[in-house]
């Protein structure tokens, strides 16, 4: 099979898989993005996420992680709500409105991955979504998807902001991209203005120490911290208040994808308009119920707890 018309398939079934964005790249070496992340690391801006200094070689070298690797596929996945929280709501970021999306995202992955068994039987591949180190960002820019923005996100010019990123490296040769798309941000600094803490610290350089999405999710021990209080803006889950102020943010339409519509709660309400109160007087059950396929339940409940106290307490000052 020729090599366009394999791509072509490939673009065709990912559109019907639900995906809305397709590219493909030579398995290379990303020197100048390891050699950024050292940088980061060097000024701690990582925080507690040490496992970011590690696999530094797979991270440069994806091709490592399958034997054989010639080419990587990248994928969007688009997330964007029909609407958004109510601000007077205890704030969740976006993305994590549904459930979590790695074993979504991973499912359709597969059903793309296995076709190319249909023209290469022995053809082998792997499936990852933030679930390998590796430059997920940048292969989406080499793959023609989108350019990164000062707030350090991924943009796609027509979708726009709410996306996940889906990668298939495999041994099968296939169809590159060849064009890169050019930065879209010109002079505006709307992220920069609108970040409550000063977590990008310059255009595309963010200090996750600052950052409320990692405040409220993967930091353990905030009191250790450099920064011990901090804003939280009203949120208890993650931080959407770069990306909401991107003017690019209004392009794509709302998500198809089931699994990303808002959980309800136990009494049938939505996730989304639960107060002060029913968050404080939820029981470690009902959480476990309600969102043990969300992706709050990273988190767990006592640190949501927790920072709800934090905004409270921000609050009366
Ligand atoms: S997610 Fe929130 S805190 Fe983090 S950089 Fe963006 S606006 Fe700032
Ligand atoms: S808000 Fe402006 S500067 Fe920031 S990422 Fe969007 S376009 Fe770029």
């Amino acid at each position: 099979m020729k090599k366009e018309d394999l791509d072509r398939y490939l673009f065709d079934y990912s559109i019907e898989l639900g995906f809305c964005g397709y590219g493909a790249i030579p398995a290379h070496l990303f020197t100048m993005e390891r050699e950024y992340l050292e940088r980061s690391l060097l000024n701690s801006y990582n925080g507690s996420m040490t496992y970011l200094s590690r696999n530094m070689e797979i991270r440069e070298n994806p091709a490592l992680l399958l034997e054989g690797a010639r080419s990587i596929i990248v994928l969007l996945i688009p997330y964007k709500p029909a609407k958004k929280q109510l601000p007077e709501y205890p704030g969740i970021a976006s993305y994590a409105y549904g459930e979590d999306y790695h074993g979504l995202v991973k499912e359709r992955l597969r059903m793309l991955a296995s076709k190319l068994n249909l023209f290469y039987p022995d053809a082998r591949y792997r499936v990852f979504t933030d679930s390998a180190p590796i430059f997920e960002k940048a292969l989406a820019v080499k793959a023609g998807l989108g350019f990164i923005g000062r707030n350090t996100l991924l943009i796609n010019k027509r979708e726009g902001l709410h996306t996940f990123i889906g990668v298939i490296i495999t041994d099968v040769p296939l169809k590159y991209n060849e064009e890169i798309v050019p930065g879209g941000c010109g002079s505006c600094r709307r992220c920069l203005d609108a970040c409550p803490t000063g977590a990008l610290v310059s255009e595309y350089v963010l200090d996750s120490r600052l950052c409320i999405s990692y405040r409220t999710i993967e930091c353990k021990n905030e009191e250790k911290l450099l920064y011990p209080e901090i804003e939280r803006a009203g949120m208890i889950f993650g931080c959407d208040r770069c990306l909401d102020a991107c003017p690019w943010t209004t392009r794509g339409e709302p998500t198809e994808w089931p699994g990303f519509l808002p959980l309800k709660y136990h009494n049938g309400e939505s996730i989304l308009t639960l107060d002060n109160n029913e968050w404080q007087s939820m029981t470690e059950e009902t959480f476990s119920s309600v969102f043990k396929k969300s992706p709050l339940s990273r988190a767990g409940l006592s640190k949501i707890k927790s920072n709800l106290n934090s905004i409270s307490k921000s609050q009366k000052k």
